[in-house]
């Protein structure tokens, strides 16, 4: 029998104790991604199977293994396992290409991917991103990796390492791809079995495969001949270039590593990592590049676009633990019908407080008072007769009686 007392493997419960930090990730990004110019926009959870298998790429492990999906009136739907295509999706529909170029989106939200649980991944897990569509120059690319960055930095996130490379567009890459594919022929039947999938759908990701024997392999020198040669094309170099001299400029530290081919088929020239040296062996914070391609692939006119998705539960497994907030104040009452008053007068003043709801003993009040938050706020009878208030800075010890009328200015919030 399931046991309905406990979450589903891979997926974990926000508590109470914990949201500070989320609330804290999820202000962070939209203050930092307004000031960059995107706009939130939040797709369905749940969308159709198609859409992932064309936007994702069916030669990736997202959508061969971990997607969940299900049927529905004789429709296949599936949980999103990333937000690409979804935003991609509604842009098309929504036709954005009409509003003035670029048109820069940022989301965040719960994603879906049948994987095996352990440190760093889950099955439910959360990610923040941006899309930013419309721009083919290098700039869209410095600029979505500086978001990147100083989003991270106002986390307090400065110890990471941008990882950098260029896949090249259709052209280049295919050549590139056809001289690995020769330099690997004599090994192919060495290869893991996904590997021998990739040489046939999608030689780049042969790079990308952590299985030791394949990459004994793809070290010998022939092969990492190939790997390190310079294959870009005229305009490809150029723009990488470029984007290279941005970042210097912006001064934003950066490695470049031909082994970065990130793990979906949709990218083109530009793609990124994040990395932390504190997260074990899932250290990407976040994963991003350039999409040329789908847009019109997934019937759109064909449009530029870069992205980048971060790991949330990631990023918060990176931070110092945030107290959670007590309260700004708890009256200390036995007149329930005043402490529900000035409560309610309180509130719409702004202040956080609470009151007894179950006629406990005034000592028990202070008591809970002195736990949750950082003034007692006490209606006794004298108070009561005189419309007072005697405010106890729980911190301090101090206690002062005061108007009620001029209780909030007393406080310090
Ligand atoms: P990884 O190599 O860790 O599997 P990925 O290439 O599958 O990453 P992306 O699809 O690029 O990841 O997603 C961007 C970010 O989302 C990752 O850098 C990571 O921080 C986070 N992420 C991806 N999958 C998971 C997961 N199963 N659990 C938690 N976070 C995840
Ligand atoms: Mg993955």
């Amino acid at each position: 029998m399931a046991n309905i007392l406990k979450v589903l493997k891979g997926t974990k419960d926000i508590l109470p104790q914990e949201i500070d930090m989320w609330h804290f990730v999820e202000k962070t990004a939209d203050e930092v991604f307004s000031k960059y110019g995107f706009k939130e926009i939040r797709t369905p959870i749940i969308e159709v199977t198609e859409l992932f298998a064309r936007g994702v790429g069916d030669t990736t492990d997202i959508v061969n293994k971990e997607m969940y999906t299900f049927e529905k009136s004789d429709r296949s739907i599936t949980l999103r396992p990333e937000n690409t295509a979804g935003v991609v999706r509604s842009y098309i529909e929504n036709g954005m290409s009409r509003l003035s170029s670029p048109v820069k989106l940022w989301y965040k939200g719960p994603m879906f991917r049948y994987e095996r649980p352990q440190a760093g991944r889950q099955r439910q897990f959360h990610q923040v991103g941006v899309e930013m569509f419309g721009i083919k120059q290098p700039t869209a690319d410095a600029e979505v990796i500086l978001t990147a960055v100083n989003f991270l930095k106002a986390l307090g996130l400065n110890d990471l390492e941008v990882e950098l490379n260029s896949l090249g567009c259709p052209k280049c890459r295919d050549e590139f791809k056809n001289k690995l594919k020769a330099v690997l022929k004599p090994y192919l039947n060495d290869l893991c079995e996904d590997c021998q999938t990739r040489y046939e759908k999608n030689p780049l990701r042969l790079l990308d495969c952590k299985v030791e024997d394949c990459q004994k392999i793809y070290s010998k020198p022939e092969i990492q001949e190939v790997i390190m040669s310079d294959f870009l094309c005229d305009e490809c170099r150029e723009h990488y270039d470029e984007l290279k001299l941005y970042l210097e400029k912006m001064g934003v530290k950066y490695s470049e590593n031909k082994l970065l081919v990130r793990g979906l088929d949709y990218y083109n020239r530009t793609v990124f990592e994040i990395k932390s040296n504190n997260l074990g062996s899932q250290n990407a914070v976040a994963g991003g590049g350039r999409y040329d391609g789908l847009v019109g692939q997934l019937g759109g006119e064909p449009t530029p676009a870069i992205g980048f998705a971060m790991g949330m539960e990631r990023l918060i497994s990176l931070l110092p633990d945030r107290k959670s907030k007590n309260l700004d104040a708890y009256i200390v009452s036995n007149y329930t019908t005043d402490a529900f008053v000035f409560a309610q007068e309180l509130r719409e003043q702004g202040v956080n407080v609470e009151f007894d709801l179950a006629n406990k003993k005034f000592t028990k009040q202070l008591e809970k008072a002195s736990k949750v938050a950082k003034y007692a706020l006490i209606l006794g009878e004298d108070e009561i007769s005189k419309h007072q208030v005697s405010i106890k800075n729980l911190e301090e010890g101090k206690q002062i009686t005061v108007d009620r009328a001029d209780c909030v200015k007393m406080l310090e919030l």
